[in-house]
């Protein structure tokens, strides 16, 4: 049983750690992030609602995040833990969290705390290139495809997410820094935070969460 949340800045990573996780401990990830670009594809209604915010880096309101989540939380594939990743990302959505874990005889394990400065989360966001496909992530710099502009995995077309240019990223950055870095705060008063140098290597920082979580 593993029921974490992973939490940090936007670019920290983790999207790529949460893939890692998944296929070590076998949970369900469950990304709002990706749930509203899902509804966005699909032009659903909840997608409409939520790409006004995204767009310019903002949060979606809470209400309508903690619905989605919650009703995702009690889907029977996570009876057995789950990753979330993106949620909660208010003290608010972290109250509603709790109070929905509570009434369900369930609580978070450990909640995971990736830390990178600023300016290394402006180049990686900013360099991003996600695959339209399949969703692979790659870095113009860092993680450069093989051909450029196509995905080594399955040959579809990369792209930047709209919300990864450098004012969306800024705002999400500072969106970050005063509604969601208080969450620090509130799981450190609840005792189970493990904060993670996000800035090392890919299978270091892995290396840390799998310490923080247990084998
Ligand atoms: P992400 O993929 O986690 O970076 O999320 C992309 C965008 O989706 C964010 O910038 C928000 O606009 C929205 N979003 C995702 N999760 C949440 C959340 N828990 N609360 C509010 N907005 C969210």
């Amino acid at each position: 049983m593993l029921r974490t949340i992973l939490l940090g800045p936007p670019g920290a990573g983790k999207g790529t750690q949460a893939v890692k996780i998944v296929e070590k401990y076998g949970v369900p990830h469950i990304s709002t992030g990706d749930i509203f670009r899902e509804n966005i594809k699909n032009g659903t209604e909840l997608g409409k609602k939520a790409q006004e915010y995204m767009n310019k880096g903002e949060l979606v309101p809470d209400d309508l995040v903690c619905d989605l989540a919650t009703s995702r939380l009690l889907q029977p594939d996570c009876a057995d833990g789950f990753l979330l990743d993106g949620f909660p990302r208010t003290v608010y959505q972290a109250e509603k969290l709790d109070e929905f874990l509570k009434e369900h005889d369930s609580r978070i394990d450990v909640v995971l705390n990736l830390a990178v400065e600023k300016e290394e989360l402006i180049t990686r966001l900013t360099g991003r290139r996600v695959c339209k496909v399949c969703g692979a992530s790659f870095h113009i710099v860092s993680v450069p495809p093989r051909e450029e502009g196509v995905c080594d995995f399955c040959g579809g077309e990369l792209v930047q997410r709209p919300d990864d240019n450098l004012e969306t990223v800024t705002n999400r950055i500072d969106v970050y820094d005063s509604q969601t870095k208080p969450l620090v705060d509130y799981y450190e008063k609840a005792g189970n935070i493990a904060t993670i140098d996000g800035a090392a290597d890919l299978d270091t920082v892995f290396g840390d969460i799998v310490k923080a979580i247990g084998e």
